[in-house]
Order: C-alpha cells, then sequence, then structure tokens
C-alpha cells in the first residue's frame, strides 16, 4: 500500500433491516483517504454519511467489503482490539458535543486518557495543552452548561486532539451552532489540517469551496 494512505475502503456495503425492509445505508464504497487530507463529505439527509463515519471510526462494521486503517485490515478484528485502536487513532466530533454536562471542560478533555498509560500529571499537562490549542485555556473549570455553543464544540475538538489521533471525524459539527459560531469551527477544523492531521468533514456547508478541500 501507498504510505501515505491513511485509509482505504473498498466495496463496503451497509445495510439496516427495518422491521420487514431493507433500508441500503451504503452501496460498494470505494474512497481512500491520504495523510493529510481535508475531505468534506456533502450529500442530502439519508444518504449514507454518519453511516460511513460510524465504519470509518470502527464504531460499525460494513456488511461487505473491507476497511484497511494504517496498513491493517481492521474488519476482522473483535471488538476490544478495534475499541483499542478507536481510543488512539480516532478523534470524534458531534453535532450535539456529547460532552458530559456535569463535568468541566478540563475533565471532559482529559477523557480519551483515562485508559493510557501515563503518569496524572501528564493527563493533566496534554488536556491543558488540548484546551490551549482551541484557545480555551481561560474557560478550563467552566461546566458545558456555562459554556456558548461554539466553545462547546472547541471543547469537543480538544478532546478529540488529546490522544494525538491519526484522523479527527466531524459529523455535521456546526449543525447546532450559529453561522459565525460554526464558521470559527471550520476555521479551527481548517488550521488542524493545515497542520498535517486528516480531517474528514461530513457537512451542508458548501461555502467550503474557500478551503483546501477535497
Ligand atoms: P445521513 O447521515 O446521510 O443523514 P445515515 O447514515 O444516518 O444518513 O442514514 C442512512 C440511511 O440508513 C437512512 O435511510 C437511515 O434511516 C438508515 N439508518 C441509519 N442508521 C440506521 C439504524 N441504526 N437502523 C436502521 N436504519 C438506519
Ligand atoms: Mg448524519
Amino acid at each position: 500500500m501507498n504510505k501515505d494512505t491513511l485509509i482505504r475502503l473498498s466495496g463496503v456495503s451497509k445495510r439496516f433491516q427495518m422491521g420487514s425492509g431493507v433500508v441500503q445505508a451504503l452501496r460498494e464504497v470505494d474512497l481512500v483517504i491520504k495523510r493529510g487530507d481535508f475531505l468534506a463529505v456533502m450529500g442530502p439527509s439519508g444518504s449514507g454519511k454518519s453511516t460511513l463515519m460510524n465504519i470509518i471510526g470502527l464504531l460499525d462494521r460494513p456488511d461487505e467489503g473491507s476497511y484497511l486503517l494504517e496498513d491493517q485490515d481492521v474488519g476482522g478484528l473483535d471488538d476490544d482490539r478495534r475499541s483499542y485502536i478507536r481510543n488512539r487513532t480516532i478523534g470524534f466530533i458531534f453535532q450535539n458535543f456529547n460532552l458530559l454536562s456535569r463535568a468541566t471542560a478540563y475533565r471532559n478533555v482529559m477523557l480519551p486518557l483515562a485508559y493510557r498509560p501515563m503518569p496524572e500529571t501528564e493527563r493533566h499537562r496534554l488536556a491543558l495543552q488540548a484546551l490551549d490549542a482551541v484557545g480555551l485555556s481561560p474557560r478550563a473549570e467552566h461546566t458545558p452548561p456555562q459554556l456558548s455553543g461554539g466553545e462547546r464544540q472547541r471543547v469537543a475538538i480538544a478532546r478529540a486532539l488529546v490522544g494525538g489521533p491519526s484522523v479527527i471525524l466531524a459529523d455535521e459539527p456546526t449543525g447546532n451552532l450559529d453561522s459565525r459560531a460554526g464558521d470559527e469551527i471550520i476555521e479551527l477544523l481548517t488550521e488542524i489540517s493545515g497542520r498535517g492531521k486528516t480531517v474528514i468533514l461530513v457537512t451542508h456547508d458548501h461555502g467550503l469551496t474557500r478551503y483546501a478541500v477535497r
């Protein structure tokens, strides 16, 4: 495999059983994503974008087809192994932020490091560094209800970054934000991609053509 290839999906299909019917969410998807790519996934509601993200993020498995992540065929691995790889390789950002509402920004950002073998002081250092990278260190002790929508999403981005993942998956991260806060989030993701991180973004924002986006 090409050494710059991070993700290779071949012939990936996914169906869901709904009552007596079947929904074909993905049909024979072939996709190659290279390290450093900034990929925008666009399409109407129900076209399978989240299903694709869940498969790439190892939250779900395809019915058919193969998935190579960092040269490893992850399709045949058991759930424990997939969780291990997910925790180290993938950073998720969701439309609804998915933060723990009673934990401070700082605690939220530290969560992905919980099972990493490292000293507690190192977890704290990395969490502060990630909050700093999204400009939120002054809000470290705030809980999500004490933050604006845009700030919450920046906490979620810090949480996605803290473990040093290879790829950031953002599924409609601006869907619950006003246009200004949404633009700031897209700018931040652009910056992150500019630093060499692979970013896959599901979005409705056609203004993205302004950025270096595939
Ligand atoms: P998008 O994110 O593009 O809006 P989704 O990937 O969420 O689309 O869904 C694609 C199709 O698969 C839709 O028709 C949806 O109803 C169906 N689907 C998604 N997840 C499930 C599920 N867990 N059970 C049944 N159907 C599902
Ligand atoms: Mg979706």
